[in-house]
């Protein structure tokens, strides 16, 4: 068992929250946590990782870290990916979420003290309250940012994140397909249209999210 054992917030990135976990914990990596609880190398490269091992170190029920997992079996044995308890069906496009190179904003996450899922969606690509683009790399070592790091503002090679200066999102927005103004979506669209017309299931959650980024519930 880890000393430390926080519980997931409810719309908490399961990644943020196993780097918030080891860094809670004064590792790191989080590579020594996943080592403790018997992952193989390269788990945290995919979507399709079970929680039960770490439930197992948390000392918490599989169905507490459940609530945030992108992928699970039921009792049934059936396998499907989901996010934050949406079910996205039993294929992922690729084009959905954003897992090897996590980007946020820094504001919030120094805010709120966690990392929100929102961000690991390939659609999110500005930040509806700080409008703000994400962060993808450091500003100090020009590297992408991995969830293999020190801390949820740690870079690899010590820089605090929350110093980096940020494009404001109405910039090369437009460019990129998003926009913003009375519906503040700062997804972008085009993506978007793509998964919600590529399958009926993902499609419903697009939809959803969409709703999320206009400040209603989902
Ligand atoms: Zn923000
Ligand atoms: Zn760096």
């Amino acid at each position: 068992m880890l000393v430390r054992t926080p519980a997931p917030m409810p719309t908490e990135s399961l990644f943020g929250y196993i780097l918030r976990v080891s860094e809670t914990n004064g590792y790191d990596t989080p590579r020594h946590i996943l080592n403790y609880a018997g992952y193989e190398r390269g788990s945290m490269r995919s979507a399709i990782f079970l929680v039960d091992k770490l439930a197992e170190i948390l000392g918490c029920n599989v169905s507490e870290l459940e609530a945030i997992a992108y992928y699970i079996i039921d009792e049934n044995g059936k396998r499907t990916f989901r996010i934050r308890n949406h079910n996205l069906g039993t294929k992922l496009p690729i084009e959905f979420l954003r897992i090897t190179k996590p980007s946020f904003c820094p504001q919030c996450v120094q805010e709120h003290k966690f990392i929100d899922a929102f961000w690991d969606l390939y659609f999110a690509v500005a930040c509806p309250q700080h409008r703000c683009q994400l962060l993808s790399t450091c500003p100090i070592c020009k590297m992408y940012l991995r969830w293999f790091r020190p801390g949820l503002l740690t870079c690899n090679c010590g820089t605090n994140l929350i110093d980096s200066a940020l494009e404001p999102a109405s910039w090369r927005g437009r460019a990129n397909g998003y926009y913003e103004g009375e519906t503040k979506l700062c997804i972008n669209t085009r993506l978007a249209q793509y998964l919600a017309l590529s399958d009926a299931r993902t499609g419903e959650s697009v939809i959803a999210l969409i709703n999320l980024a206009n400040g209603k519930t989902w």
